[in-house]
């Protein structure tokens, strides 16, 4: 009998998303988002939450990223195999397309919680024998293609996912869209509860948009206008055709284009930025809308690296269920701290060694940057003045481990990766640093815990949250990072970390100043000089920002907030 069964019955909140981070072995993320996205079904699995996610299969990933001997990033498929994992359910629905009826059925992935509760994961696929041969690929490649192929995933994402539900019989009481990319289910929806035409009088208009925003909410996750999904309503028209009436989509959607991002605010009661910053910079993009802060919060155990999660078992019992515990991480003993730290630094050392050749010291601090190599993010403001950064790193050696994938399509995130191989180069008398390819889940946990010190050096006020900051912090690992996203929230200077520049949007260009005098003059000297003041920095990261910084706070804050309003 399928597993599905089991999930039918109670009432869920349907979350809707275009990547999922379920493990490092299933590519169907690319970064943030998805593993944000992962994280919430975590949690709302820990806390039995009544829940059904539906992303896309995405049987070919995002990429495999390696870096060639001249420091480009090579894209490799990423293939999965769905049967490996999940289970082909035997409903199948039809969207049309392009004028041709697109068959879809869905895999059934079950989350199984680190305590008692599963979600079911619906994993839409068009792969079918059915199905014209381009219309197969459709759910192949996560972010991959042209405008029309992204339009077209966003379309069985979107319709395809509510009758996904609807077939398997699925009863939702709310929807939650992560992003704009799922944003058509609004439409679906207005049809699904429009009233028949019969039943109206003169001039009426069918659609009951109240009913539809009381169930839908919205977060928004980008702080730049150009990040957010635009459709030409030729190609609207050329491939999903008319779903509502043309006025009432331009009115809710945009009247020049089909923005996925207006019609996500517009069918929604409750919107929300991922902190308290990014959702004022929303309200300043978006006037007229009120846009709330659910902060973003990782997952407590899977960003916990096993030596924590076992001392945290014994001096903060229950902090899996409930983080808040964990401001009570004074009472761990210096000592466990710090052996913790050293078994996770030691396996950070040796996975640097298996896959690069290259020996770190462990007596020497590990500066950690992994995340998407985008200009924004400016993975290269440490190495803007080499004679300063030479002047630091020989009084007070340091080393340095990064990793990072750039979008394809992204140009300028792909020439970061290539210089910053050449400053690696460049510096290699001096700073030994190295870049691991392909980050995942499994990298980025190794690093957040292996690490000495985070460091994220965004441009302001473009970091709408940031979230492995947070991952750091659960292993007791201080961020040092400029005053953006959820760092304007989490940074006690000296107590959880430090800040770089001043919270202010237009102070970006004195940060590469700040980070050097940070570094030289504060970070450094304590990690060499004061390792009691260092382990009271671990803890007050640990008992400041991983009992609120987790994904567990964040579900109950969308509870209250969005979905039981
Ligand atoms: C946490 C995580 C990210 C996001 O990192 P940010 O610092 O929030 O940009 C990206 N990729 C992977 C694999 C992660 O685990």
């Amino acid at each position: 009998m399928s597993k599905i069964n089991h999930f039918i019955p109670e009432h869920r909140i349907a979350y809707f998303t275009m990547e999922v981070a379920l493990k490092s072995e299933i590519p169907t993320y690319s970064g943030g988002l998805g593993v944000l996205a992962g994280d919430t079904v975590r949690s709302a699995a820990d806390l039995e939450l009544p829940f059904v996610v539906v992303s896309l299969v995405s049987r070919q990933g995002y990429f495999r990223q390696e870096i060639d001997a001249s420091g480009r990033q090579i894209e490799h498929p990423d293939p999965w195999e769905p049967s490996q994992w999940a289970e082909a359910l035997g409903a199948k629905i039809a969207v049309k397309i392009e004028g041709r009826e697109v068959w879809i059925r869905a895999w059934l992935y079950v989350l199984q919680g680190h305590m008692n509760g599963a979600e079911p994961v619906l994993l839409l696929d068009t792969d079918l024998d059915e199905n014209h041969a381009d219309d197969r690929m459709i759910t192949h490649h996560l972010y991959g293609g042209d405008e029309a192929y992204r339009l077209k995933q966003e379309i069985v994402l979107g319709i395809g996912g509510v009758r996904m539900l609807q077939a398997l019989g699925f009863k939702i009481r709310h929807y939650h869209m992560n992003e704009g990319h799922s944003a058509l289910l609004g439409l679906e929806l207005l049809q699904s509860f429009a009233h028949p035409q019969e039943d109206l009088r003169e001039g009426e208009s069918p659609y009951n948009l109240p009913r539809v925003r009381d169930m839908c909410n919205f977060t928004t996750h980008t702080p730049i206008e150009a990040g957010h999904d635009k459709f030409s309503y030729d190609l609207v028209d050329r491939l999903l055709g008319e779903v509502i009436d043309p006025g009432m989509l331009r009115s809710l959607a945009g009247s020049d284009c089909l923005n996925m991002t207006r019609l996500g605010l517009n069918v929604s009661e409750h919107i929300n930025g991922v902190a308290r910053k990014h959702a004022e910079v929303s309200r300043r993009m978006f006037p007229g809308y009120h846009v709330d802060a659910v902060t973003n919060g990782v997952h407590p155990f899977t960003w916990t690296h096993p030596a924590f999660s076992n001392l945290y078992d014994q001096y903060m019992r229950g902090w899996c269920h409930e983080p808040g515990t964990m401001v009570r991480a004074d009472l761990i003993p210096d000592e466990a701290l710090w052996q913790a730290h050293v078994e996770a630094k030691r396996q950070l050392i040796e996975k640097v060694a298996a896959q690069r050749s290259i020996h770190l010291d462990p007596e020497r601090p590990i500066l950690g940057f992994g995340r998407r190599m985008t200009g924004y993010k400016r993975p290269d403001l440490l190495f803007s003045d080499l004679r300063q950064l030479k002047k630091i790193a020989e009084k007070q050696p340091f080393q340095l481990v990064m990793a990072g994938k750039a979008h394809p399509h992204d140009e300028g995130g792909k020439k970061l990766i290539e210089t910053l191989q050449e400053q690696i180069r460049t510096c290699v008398d001096w700073i030994t640093m190295v870049y691991l390819p392909n980050y995942n889940m499994d990298i980025a946990l190794a690093m957040v815990s292996g690490a000495d010190v985070w460091l994220n050096t965004p441009l302001r006020p473009l970091e709408a949250s940031g979230t492995s900051g947070m991952k750091a912090a659960f292993n007791g690992v201080p961020s040092l990072s400029v005053l953006d996203g959820w760092w304007i929230e989490g940074c006690i200077e000296g107590v959880t970390g430090w800040a770089i520049g001043p919270e202010t949007e237009s102070a970006n260009g004195d940060d590469a100043v700040d980070l050097y005098r940070k570094l030289e003059t504060v970070v450094l000297p304590l990690f060499y000089q004061d390792r009691s003041a260092w382990i009271k920095l671990m803890k007050g990261a640990i008992s400041k920002n991983a009992s609120f910084f987790n994904s567990h706070r964040m579900m109950r804050s969308y509870t209250t907030e969005a979905y039981l309003r």
